[in-house]
C-alpha cells in the first residue's frame, strides 16, 4: 500500500526577502524547530537567488528547498530566466508552478512544459490550481485548469506530484478571505474526480498529494486539520513569520499525534 508521507508546509517567501542576510536570518530562526518535528516537513521556497544559500543549510530531512518557478529548457538564450536544471543544481527539490500571481505571464502550455521538465529532472512540482470566484461556473473552470495541466504531462510518477488548491479569491495578497475546510473539500472532490479520469485509475490518482493555500494561518489551520483530507498547506503571508509558523507546526504535530493514537472504531 502507498503510504503518504508527513504533512507538509510549503513556505512561499515570494519577493518578501530582499537580502542574503534576511534569507539566512529567516531560515535559521525556524530551522531548529523544524528539525525536531515528527510529523511535519517544511519546504522553503525562497526567491531564486537565495535557493542555493538556503539549501546549503539543509542538514535535516524535515527541511527541503523549492523554487518559486522555473524555465523548462535546461539552458540557452533566454534572458532573465532560471531553468529547472539551474534550480536543481542550486539545491531545489520542489518547484511551485502555475501560481495565480504568475498565470498572466505564462500560457497553459508553458505550465505543463514546466511540470514535465520538473518531473523529468526527478524533482516534485507543486501545481497550483484554483478558481477566480465561486460563481456558477467555478467547477467547470477548475476542471478546465486541471485538464490544461495534466492532459499534457507524464502520468508515470503520481507520488511525485503535489497539487495545491488555491482559490484566487482566498489568497491574501488582495484581502484576507480564507476558504473553509468545507469549500476546500468540495473543490478537492472535483479535482480528484478529474485526476482519476486523466490518470486512468483511482489508485494512481490517490498517490497525488493535496495542499490547501489561501490566507491560512494559526487561526484557521485547525478547521482544515480536523475537517479536511489534506496533506499539507501552502502559505504566503505567514511564510516569513516564524512566530505564526511555530504555532502552526505545533497544531499540526498535536493533531497528527492525536489521530495516530486515537482508539480505532471497530
Ligand atoms: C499564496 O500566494 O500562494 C498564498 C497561499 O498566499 P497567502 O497565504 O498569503 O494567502
Amino acid at each position: 500500500m502507498f503510504i503518504k508521507p508527513k504533512k507538509m508546509i510549503v513556505a512561499n517567501w515570494k519577493m518578501n526577502v530582499t537580502s542574503e542576510k534576511d534569507a539566512e536570518r529567516l531560515f535559521l530562526s525556524i530551522k531548529n524547530v523544524v528539525s525536531k518535528l515528527e510529523y511535519t516537513n517544511m519546504i522553503c521556497c525562497p526567491p531564486h537567488m537565495y535557493v542555493n544559500q538556503v539549501a546549503q543549510h539543509v542538514s535535516n530531512k524535515n527541511y527541503r528547498v523549492g523554487g518559486q518557478d522555473a524555465y523548462p529548457e535546461e539552458s540557452g538564450s533566454r534572458t532573465g530566466e532560471t531553468s529547472v536544471l539551474m534550480q536543481k543544481n542550486a539545491g531545489a527539490e520542489y518547484i511551485i508552478l502555475g501560481h495565480s500571481e504568475r498565470r498572466h505571464l505564462e500560457t497553459k502550455l508553458d505550465i505543463s512544459r514546466k511540470v514535465t521538465a520538473v518531473l523529468e529532472h526527478g524533482m516534485m512540482p507543486i501545481i497550483c490550481v484554483g478558481e477566480e470566484q465561486r460563481d456558477k461556473n467555478w467547477k467547470k473552470n477548475l476542471i478546465q485548469q486541471v485538464r490544461d495541466v495534466f492532459n499534457r504531462v507524464p502520468k508515470k510518477e503520481p507520488e511525485n506530484i503535489i497539487v495545491a488548491y488555491e482559490p484566487i479569491w482566498a489568497i491574501s495578497s488582495d484581502k484576507k478571505n480564507p476558504a473553509t475546510s468545507a469549500e476546500y473539500m468540495e473543490a478537492l472532490e472535483v479535482i480528484k474526480k478529474e485526476l482519476q479520469k486523466i490518470f486512468k485509475t483511482v489508485a494512481a490518482a490517490s498517490k497525488i498529494r493535496f495542499l490547501y493555500g489561501g490566507s491560512l494561518d494559526d487561526k484557521n489551520i485547525e478547521d482544515f486539520l480536523k475537517n479536511a483530507e489534506v496533506d499539507g498547506f501552502l502559505v504566503g503571508r505567514v511564510s516569513h513569520d516564524p512566530r505564526i509558523l511555530m504555532t502552526m507546526f505545533r497544531l499540526i504535530e498535536d493533531h497528527v499525534q492525536k489521530e495516530l493514537f486515537a482508539p480505532k472504531e471497530e
